[in-house]
Order: structure tokens, then sequence, then C-alpha cells
């Protein structure tokens, strides 16, 4: 999945509108767009190359709903290319339904993993490849984290030293 920004922006804004985050039989992630306008679901369908379902009202005068279901993998994927334009509500469904799913396919563990071990989603942005040749992942959030601690402790190292000099 290889598209704009503006694509998930786009995205992110509609499924944060109309759109449901949710884990099919507790840990399957599942992103479900559920909408009456068919060509805003059919827009996003044929981005995604997806296709999307017609389903008739059971009440009789409302109108037919369009539907838009990723699962999976796919919808994992999904979730870490639109995390960065989500809301707060939306981010911590995102990291919750991240932590939940445990890929098993590939037998690599880390490569597999979609959160850091403080549960920081590995997006583009949050991720950072380390150039030592085995591209390893340092989460950003932890970085910055650790950095944070460090210079902490040395302004109090360097009042230490000051307050005994
Ligand atoms: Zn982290």
């Amino acid at each position: 999945m290889n598209k704009p920004a503006t694509f998930y922006a786009w995205l992110a804004g509609l499924l944060e509108g109309e759109g449901n985050f949710q884990a099919h039989n507790s840990n399957y992630p599942q992103i479900k767009l559920t909408m009456t306008d068919e060509d805003v679901v059919a827009r996003a369908a044929t981005a995604l190359g997806r296709r999307y379902h017609r389903y008739e009202s059971r009440h009789p005068n409302w109108k037919p709903g369009f539907t838009l279901n990723i699962c999976g993998k796919d919808a994992i994927g999904l979730m870490m290319a639109i995390y960065p334009f989500l809301g707060t509500r939306r981010r911590s469904k995102v990291r919750e339904l991240l932590m939940l799913w445990r890929p098993t396919r590939s037998g690599n563990v880390n490569r597999d993993k979609v959160v850091c071990k403080r549960g920081h989603p590995f997006t583009t942005e949050n991720t950072y490849r380390r150039k030592d040749g085995h591209g390893r992942r340092d989460c950003m959030a932890c970085r910055r984290l650790v950095m944070k601690r460090v210079n902490a402790r040395r302004k109090i190292e360097r009042a230490a030293r000051k307050a005994v000099a």
C-alpha cells in the first residue's frame, strides 16, 4: 500500500466518522465502513483494490447500505497507515487492536511486531531503521523517552558537580 499521504488523510477522516474498528473473535482486527453513499464506499474500495457489498435495509423505507470490510493483516497495515491522522480515541483503539494481533505466519517475531515493547505502533513516522545492515527497527517515541531521561540525568549530574565545586 503505497499511496500519497493525502489519500490516507482522506481515508482516516472517512473511517473516523463512518468506520468501525473492532476485534473480531476477540483478536482478529477488522475495519468496517458502512454508508448509504455508494460512491464514497466505492472510491475507498477501488483505491484499496477491494470489493464492497450492498445490503438491503430491513426497513422498507430505508436506503440500502454499502459496506467495505477489511480484516487481518490488511486491516493492521491500513490502521498503521492512517494512524498519524486519527484522533485520540481512535488511536487508542488501534493500539489496543495492534496489541491483540499476533501474526504467526512468517516466524520472524521481531519483524512482525506492530508495536514496540511500550505499545507505540511501528508506523512509518515512528520507526527508525538502524543503518547497521540488519535493518533493525527502533521506536522513535521510545528513543525520545530515553533521550529525555538521559538529558534529565545529565542535568542533575551537572547541578551536582556545580554544588560540590
Ligand atoms: Zn516505543
